[in-house]
């Protein structure tokens, strides 16, 4: 019982209310802890935030999940939503030289005309070979270039990974490490349905009414999520993080989490051991815009179609509703062009109208029938800390979850490698750190 009273008097402050702010709050909800939950923005959500339109909410950047993604399932689940949890069989296509290719399956794989077909059973076999791969940190010794010349060949790289490299990590493309890519192959291979064809989840209504939901079943638990309540400094006293600055007051608190992304934490960090802010400030981002269009018609039956052309300016097509169809948006379609790059590139910091002024030739060039006057309206959204820099040796640089100053601990994007930083990744983490927090706690 004494025990029990201990637990009851812990605080635990958290930054962020993105998906691992919450889900280490839902974790930390189970257990008897006072938890508070600060987040800048007036709405929670992070990066898998959202707006409204058609009468239902939509990501600002698409967001599929894998049938392999057990954390968000199980979430789902807990939170009593699992009917609203929808998978479907998908097309993923591939836009070279003048046309989309499908490349859904191995059979598509067979059929990719581009490569030549020797290559294409060699581009086969290293997905084989990625399965049978035990120790992934072996391949992180290498880049994901050099794992693919030698075991594909020169074209297969250069005609088909190079430019999804690019279209991804833009000038460090060369750098990426070949665990990255393993992880990447494995992850997608097991998420194919009977026909081989990928199956990916989508939440009805959108992401924004499971945040919802999640937000009033944390409330109903008790815990205060804060927002528009930006954490400006992290207190450390006497070597340890004992309080937080939110909106210029200090909050006093046993233990802080810190769910948001590196930048940010090093920013309230700014007191943080020197030694570790600089390694921690060698991860690397990339930004990423996202234009939303609203149609009155589909541009194609492909949900995501990678852009292998190096002069698009936007790097992959993702059609929402080919994903869930349109009845669920008013019988409107709505499609993401996407884009990743440095912020200091000039198309990062462009308004809607220019930045679809620049894509309307290519979007003509890939779908022929396209009409701008289709475009009902247009949503822009951009991120300057979209994806980290995943390069050759990344599982060095992977921070802890404990940081070197007691109290203080750590969930974030950065840490998810070399799987992709997918949300059920991110949920992962945030409950195993909330399970070490309180095993600290107890102490
Ligand atoms: C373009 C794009 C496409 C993606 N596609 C997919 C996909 O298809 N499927 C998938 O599963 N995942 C996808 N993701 C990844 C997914 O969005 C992220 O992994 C996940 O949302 C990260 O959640 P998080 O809570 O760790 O961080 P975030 O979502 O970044 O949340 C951090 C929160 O902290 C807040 N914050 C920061 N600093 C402070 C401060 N000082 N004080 C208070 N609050 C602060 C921020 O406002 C934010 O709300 C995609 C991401 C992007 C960018």
């Amino acid at each position: 019982m004494a025990n029990r009273d201990m637990l009851t008097k812990s605080h635990v402050c958290i930054i962020g209310a993105g998906i691992s702010g919450l889900s280490a709050a839902w974790e930390f909800s189970n257990s008897g802890f006072e938890v508070d939950v600060f987040e800048r923005e007036a709405l929670p959500g992070g990066l898998a935030g959202w707006f409204e339109s058609a009468g239902t909410t939509l990501e600002k950047f698409y967001h599929h999940i894998y049938n392999k993604d057990q954390d968000i399932i199980q979430l789902i689940q807990e939170l009593d939503q699992r009917e609203n949890l929808v998978f479907k069989s998908t097309i993923t296509g591939c836009f070279y030289v003048n046309r989309i290719y499908r490349l859904s399956s191995p059979a598509d794989l067979l059929k990719y005309k581009p490569l030549k077909l020797l290559d294409r059973f060699r581009l086969g076999l290293l997905a084989l070979r990625a399965k049978a791969v035990k120790d992934w940190k072996t391949l992180d010794t290498l880049t994901a270039k050099e794992w693919i010349i030698r075991h594909a060949g020169e074209s297969v790289y250069t005609i088909l990974w190079e430019p999804l490299f690019r279209s991804k990590f833009g000038r460090y493309a060369p750098d990426v490490s070949a665990a990255w890519l393993w992880s990447k192959l494995v992850q997608r291979g097991g998420s194919r349905g009977k026909t081989g064809s990928e199956e990916l989840g989508y939440f009805k209504g959108g992401y924004g009414l499971l945040f919802k939901e999640l937000q009033t079943r944390l409330g109903a638990r008790g815990v205060r999520i804060h927002l528009k309540s930006p954490v400006q400094e992290i207190g450390i006293e006497d070597g340890r993080a004992t309080r937080l600055k939110v909106s210029g007051e200090w909050v006093k608190c046993d233990a802080v989490l810190a769910a948001c992304q590196l930048p940010d934490f090093l920013e309230a960090g700014s007191t943080l051991p020197e030694e570790y802010r600089r390694e921690l400030g060698e991860i690397g981002f990339l930004g990423n815009t996202c234009l939303v269009l609203k149609l009155n018609r589909r541009l194609s039956e492909t949900y995501w179609v990678n852009i292998t052309d190096t002069g698009c300016p936007f790097v992959g097509v993702i059609e929402q509703t080919n994903l869930l169809d349109e009845t669920h948006y008013q019988g409107y379609h709505f499609a993401y062009l996407s884009r990743y790059m440095d912020i200091q590139d000039p198309f990062y910091g462009m308004d809607a109208r220019n930045l679809f002024e620049a894509y309307l030739p290519y979007l003509e060039k890939i779908f022929p029938n396209f009409e701008p006057d289709w475009v009902l309206e247009k949503f822009l959204w951009r991120e300057p800390h979209a994806q980290a820099v995943v390069s050759v040796g990344y599982s060095r640089k992977i921070p802890a979850d404990r940081t070197p100053v007691p109290g203080l601990y750590l969930t974030t994007m950065a840490q998810i490698f070399p799987e992709d930083r997918q949300m059920s990744n991110g949920i992962k983490l945030a409950r195993r750190t909330a399970r070490l927090i309180a095993q600290d706690l107890r102490r």
